[in-house]
């Protein structure tokens, strides 16, 4: 079985998982701030997890018998720092009968919307999605945001700490070279802030092709 999370799973790279490795593949929703936690049955419906927390549904709009709406996370996991009805900024879709006929009687999410990330393409022609392990030993960045304007070329925009020095940089691009791609060329762009987007967060991938 393979478990995915983070971002949604879309049905072709769904598809090609299982073809090549022959497994089932079973998403997970959840977040940082592990205030909630939902994981997919074997009819692919994600169940909330109600140890963890609750998931409330609110704002709910119809369309075509699928109810949509904001869902509020309030976590049992965190007492030093409580998140009470916590807005993560995403949307979930629901039957009007909310029920799932797996035998679990836990409420049921028929999907997650809002989990959709941009990619960046390499001189190689692969699509990288996903940054994060290449600031692992970057302490001093403290936000950074990876944008691709024209293919061959990222520009990293970055937030410096005080003590960031062009050691940093270079650490960045050899990690770069190394797990991403040899040939990309890499910029570096200061910020004082990276904008955010409508839901209070930033894009850490944004591509501009
Ligand atoms: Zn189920």
């Amino acid at each position: 079985m393979i478990a995915t999370g983070a971002e949604n799973v879309l049905p072709n790279q769904r598809v090609d998982i299982v073809e090549f490795t022959g497994s089932v593949l079973t998403d997970q929703w959840g977040m940082t701030e592990a205030c909630a936690n939902a994981s997919q049955c074997r009819n692919f419906l994600y169940h909330e997890d109600f140890e963890l927390g609750v998931i409330e549904r609110v704002e709910e709009s119809r369309a075509d018998g699928i109810m949509q709406g904001k869902l509020l996370c309030t976590g049992f996991g965190t007492p030093e720092f409580p998140l009470i009805r916590y807005d993560v900024g995403d949307i979930g879709l629901w039957s009007a009968q909310g029920e799932c006929k797996c035998g679990l009687e836990s409420p049921v999410l028929a999907g997650i919307l809002g989990r959709i990330d941009d990619y960046v393409v390499t001189p190689e022609g692969t699509r990288i999605m996903r940054f994060d392990y290449i600031f692992k030993h970057t302490p001093n960045v403290r936000e950074c945001q990876v944008v691709q304007d024209s293919v061959g070329e990222i520009r990293l925009r970055v937030v410096r700490r005080d003590d960031y020095s062009n050691a940093d940089e270079h650490m960045l691009r050899e990690e770069i070279r190394r797990w991403i791609s040899p040939s990309l060329a890499v910029q570096f762009e200061y910020v004082s802030e990276i904008q955010r987007e409508a839901n209070g967060k930033f894009r850490a991938v944004k591509s501009l092709i």
